[in-house]
């Protein structure tokens, strides 16, 4: 019985238990058939060789030690070395210790590294619809991505357009709800955001563009310096973990609760050939260690930024929301761009389309359980 058999199965059988003596022939038990993980490695097992240590060379885009999503892949490495017992070793390469951080998909496409891990959105000058399993602004939370890409639909899309280049990805983390940023002065009307010089990058820098902001692309160790001298007037970054050690509450102090990167995927993505010649229990092992890095950088994001929020309210920022002007541009610039770049690419038009489905179901629920139970508490 080979595993898809096998997943089967055991769902089935499952079921049936669930259902014993229920004749509700409407209710449909989930299939896990269609789990990415269940997908694959059907034909061709490649067993562990004991008496060699298979090494991954894994480059990433950020520092070493980098909070949680630097030791987040440290500690997956670490995992996976001690699920194989050794027989399985990731070498990590940090920002440009073997290549420049945003060369990693170039470099695993071409085989010189075996493995990184970056962020989808960066590669959509390849293809702008890879900008979209990094998430949308207004669009999926953590949550609710999570589900679109394992039981949606998404990492078969994803898988699919990553194999053109060479690339079989997994998900790698998640950096939770971002806030929307850091701004020298404060927004009252869509009429403060003319003109101003913002850092934002991905789809949110595209509808902020629309809305009427210039957004300027820094490398992340100048981003506070033209804060602080007015070579740009406002930031986005991540949330109040990693946003407090880069001090932008020194020189920008008004911070805004966001919409645009409400729930971002980061990826860990194989070269395909180097993928496939992996032994089937290793690939079993990366497949769950890299469940585990999701899930886990999910939550220290939700953990660290809880405690960060409490420092910086002890400092002199304000905590504010975008006036509701500069929501109904921000769903108008979105709706716009969206439609453009369907219009432009058949790839994105698809991948959207499939999240616009997953999103409107989402949207019903999480209001009918979520928004409530918020609302509430
Ligand atoms: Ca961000």
């Amino acid at each position: 019985m080979n595993r898809r058999d096998f997943l089967t199965t055991a769902t089935t059988a499952s079921a049936a238990l669930a259902l014993g003596g229920c004749n509700d022939s409407n209710r449909q038990a989930i299939d896990y058939s269609k789990h990415p993980h269940a997908k694959e490695n059907d034909t061709k097992r490649v067993n562990v060789n004991r008496n060699k240590k298979t090494i991954i060379k894994l480059a990433t885009s950020w520092p070493a030690h980098f909070p949680i999503m630097g030791t987040g892949v440290e500690n997956f490495a670490q995992r996976v070395q001690d699920v194989s017992g050794g027989s399985l070793e990731i070498k990590l390469y940090p920002k440009n210790t073997l290549v420049p951080a945003l060369a990693v998909f170039d470099a695993a496409s071409s085989g010189q590294i075996d493995a990184f891990h970056s962020g989808p959105y960066y590669w959509k000058g390849k293809n702008s619809a890879f900008s979209l399993y990094s998430g949308i602004p207004f669009g999926f939370t953590a949550e609710e991505i999570n589900s679109w890409m394992l039981f949606g639909g998404g990492m078969e899309l994803w898988r699919e357009q990553y194999a053109i280049y060479n690339l079989h990805p997994f998900m790698g983390g998640n950096t939770n709800i971002q806030m929307g940023g850091w701004f020298r002065k404060p927004i009252t009307s869509i009429e403060d955001m003319q003109g101003l010089k913002m850092r934002i990058p991905g789809l949110g820098g595209e509808v902020f563009s629309k809305m009427g902001v210039n957004p300027v692309l820094l490398p992340a160790g100048e981003i506070y310096t033209s804060l602080e001298r007015g070579v740009i007037d406002a930031t986005e970054w991540v949330g109040p973990a990693l946003d407090m050690k880069m001090g932008f509450y020194k020189v920008a102090p008004y911070y805004y609760s966001g919409w645009h990167e409400p729930g971002s995927i980061l990826e860990l993505t194989f070269n395909k050939q180097f993928w496939n010649k992996l032994a089937f229990e290793h690939q079993a092992i990366v497949e769950v260690a890299s469940s585990e890095m999701n899930a886990n950088m999910t939550y220290e994001f939700h953990a660290q930024n809880i405690q960060a929020l409490q420092k910086l309210k002890e400092l002199n920022i304000t905590l504010l929301h975008y006036p509701k002007d500069v929501i109904a541009a921000g769903k108008k610039a979105l709706s716009e761009v969206l439609q453009e770049l369907s219009d432009k690419n058949s790839d994105f038009k698809k991948v959207y389309a499939s999240i616009e489905n997953h999103l409107k179901l989402s949207k019903e629920w999480s209001d009918t359980s979520l928004r409530y139970f918020l609302n509430e508490r």
